[in-house]
């Protein structure tokens, strides 16, 4: 069944989807609209964004989330980021869901961010270790216990 569309007055991407304030607009369907980013980390760096008003990831109906990815391949694809082989151009598809993760604005939003060089684009710290193989076995366990 679908969801009804929701918005935020006070968003600035709801407002953005309303046409209430500009954007440089490049794909919209029924669930999705896709805008330039103003203040982009690299050349070409776009948004796609649910036209539902949900802060993270979760707070969205599965039918807006099926619509984004392949809008963002046909803008990978529009934006010649889709190169076969290891090298060359990149680009990262990023998702931030929280202030400590990096989110400013709280209405779901992809990035698209071509990665042409080491200075431009999305720039990762990745702190890891070697994970302890029973303690990965256990809690991989204990969260399929609890996926239905
Ligand atoms: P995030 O840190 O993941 O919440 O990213 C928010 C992104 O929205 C940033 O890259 C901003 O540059 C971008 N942004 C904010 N306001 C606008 C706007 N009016 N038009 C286009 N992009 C915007
Ligand atoms: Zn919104």
């Amino acid at each position: 069944m679908a969801t009804a569309v929701k918005h935020e007055a006070s968003c600035i991407f709801c407002k953005i989807i309303k046409g209430e304030i500009p954007s440089f607009k490049l794909i919209e369907t029924t669930h999705s609209y896709s805008f330039l980013d103003i203040q982009p980390t690299s050349k070409g760096h776009l948004l796609v964004i649910p036209k539902y008003h949900g802060a993270k990831l979760h707070n969205l109906p599965d039918e807006y989330l099926h619509d984004i990815l392949p809008i963002v391949k046909k803008l990978t694809i529009a934006s010649g980021l889709a190169i076969d082989g290891s090298e060359g151009i990149g680009y990262n598809i990023l998702q931030n869901n929280g202030r400590i993760a990096h989110q400013e604005v709280d209405h779901v939003h992809f990035h698209l961010i071509p990665k042409r060089d080491e200075k431009t684009g999305l720039i990762v710290g990745w702190p890891s270790e070697n994970a302890d193989m029973s303690e990965l076995s256990e809690y991989a366990k204990e969260l399929v216990s609890k996926l239905n």
